[in-house]
């Protein structure tokens, strides 16, 4: 998964993008970037390992702009290298391109194929840079048109922010599964993943990118295109589960009313009667706990405290690893827990190895019973469009019964919400939403394995 963020006509655009990116940050912490433009066209970028940093931000101060793209990135396994990081950044004939991508493209690694047929050489082994190279391709003048070009033919999840000479970009794929808002600062356009990206920078949200949209800002104004063949609506639902801020409005809603909306329903579903308190799994779960709540009259209690000081890099991403992890991210509030019957609210299982880890804390921590409420459904594909979920092998839900699971987990109750009740609980639903992780409908032909791993970005 990944955050984007562009901004055009700022004479403050690089601090703005940093703003933009720490707002972004929860969406990818492998690598994050920058891309500086100045009134002359000409692009500069710093990308960094890891977080936005003190050190990043000097180097940022030594090349401001008058336009900038930033990009925060949180890959698939293998693919965690410096050359990967985002924005990428490109001279071509026509000049600068700059592009930053959320999603992942399901046809990468053919059209990579292609284009090294042609003599392409490519410096990444992200799917990102394909359309890069496509763009240089494009026979076309105009900056949008030139996209509208790269972008035939390229299959699966993007939302991008290009930057062209003094041409500001931002695309959605036609099924729109990645959120894209655009917003409006004085005279400045900005983009973002999320909306909590334009409140840190001041800027009022306009709209959605639509899916299948290419909107390009330059100096005389908006301007919008629809060049691709229309498709059904796909937008990832578990944005709106997990990945999202609740602060943000993605896809035209409130994650937290969804949030909310799916632990009330999660409460109709599976009540808990007799326990004493209900609490979160912070920080993702936390509204739908408060939903869970609000519709059972079970008081909600903070009974678990997350580190928020805890770097990836300490987290190793071996399954010995993963089980330290739980302990070093979380513990358990004893007064709150001793003696009582408790509601464990978290948005997803995946692995079970967090929900088995506090489950544990939990008991250890003198909990009489403990009843596990899953904000979503079971978890049993891989998503090949953007969210980093691991193979099949790997999935609990796809390998075990509720029950098995509950006995695995270590719980006196398992209750998902079923597929119909999450979907009928975010804004908008129940159509138009992508659920192939949690469904196996999934819209498009899933890609060869090699083909992710290979050149996905997962991002
Ligand atoms: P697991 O231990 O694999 O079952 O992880 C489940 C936990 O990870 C839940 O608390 C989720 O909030 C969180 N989670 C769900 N999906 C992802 C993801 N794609 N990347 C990182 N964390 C996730």
């Amino acid at each position: 998964m990944c955050g984007i963020f562009g901004v055009r006509g700022h004479p403050d655009a690089v601090h703005l993008a940093q703003l933009g990116l720490y707002s972004l940050q929860h969406r990818g912490q492998e690598s994050v970037g920058v891309v500086s433009i100045d009134a002359g066209g000409a692009a500069r970028a710093v990308r960094t390992m890891g977080t936005l940093s003190d050190a990043m931000s000097h180097e940022l101060a030594k090349i401001p702009g008058v336009s900038a793209v930033g990009h925060t990135r949180y890959s698939t396994a293998g693919s965690s290298t410096i050359e990967n990081a985002q924005p990428a950044l490109a001279r071509s004939k026509g000049g600068y391109i700059t592009l930053a991508h959320n999603g992942n493209l399901i046809n990468a690694g053919e059209l990579r194929l292609a284009l090294e047929d042609e003599g392409a050489i490519f410096s990444s082994t992200n799917d990102s840079e394909v359309i890069v190279h496509r763009i240089a391709h494009s026979r076309a003048d105009a900056p949008a048109e030139r996209l509208a070009d790269a972008l035939q033919g390229v299959e699966g999840a993007y939302s991008l922010i290009v930057a062209m000479g003094d041409t500001l970009l931002a695309a959605r794929d036609p099924r729109g599964w990645r959120p894209l808002t655009m917003g409006r600062l004085g005279d400045a356009v900005v983009f973002a993943s999320e909306s909590c990206a334009l409140d840190i920078v001041g800027a009022t949200i306009e709209r959605e990118v639509e899916p299948g949209e290419i909107v390009a800002v330059n100096a005389e104004g908006t301007t919008t295109l629809h060049p691709l063949p229309k498709r059904d609506e796909h937008k990832c639902v578990f944005e709106y589960v997990y990945f999202a801020r609740p602060d943000s409005r993605v896809y035209g809603g409130s994650v937290d009313r969804a949030r909310r909306a799916l632990g009330r329903r999660l409460a109709r579903e599976w009540p808990a009667p007799g326990a004493d308190l209900v609490f979160s799994v912070p920080d993702s779960s936390n509204s739908a706990a408060l939903g869970f709540a609000e519709e059972s009259g079970v008081p909600y209690e903070l009974a678990l405290i997350r580190n928020h000081y805890v770097g990836r890099t300490f987290i190793q991403p071996t399954q010995a690893g993963r089980d330290a992890k739980v302990k070093v991210k979380y513990n358990a509030v004893r007064e709150v827990l001793a003696g009582k019957s408790v509601v464990m609210v978290d948005d997803s299982i995946v692995r079970g190895t967090t929900t088995r880890g506090l489950v544990a804390m939990v008991r250890a921590a003198g909990a009489r019973e403990v009843h596990m409420r899953v904000s979503s459904a079971p978890v049993t594909g891989p998503c090949y469009y953007g969210i980093d979920t691991p193979s099949r092998e790997e999935l609990i839900a796809a390998n075990y019964t509720q029950a098995e699971i509950a006995a695995h987990l270590g719980v006196d109750s398992l209750g998902y919400l079923p597929l119909d009740g999450m979907l009928e609980s975010v804004p908008g639903g129940p159509k138009g939403f992508c659920h192939a992780c949690f469904s196996g409908d999934y819209p498009t032909p899933p890609p060869a394995d090699a083909d992710k791993l290979r050149f996905g970005c997962g991002c």
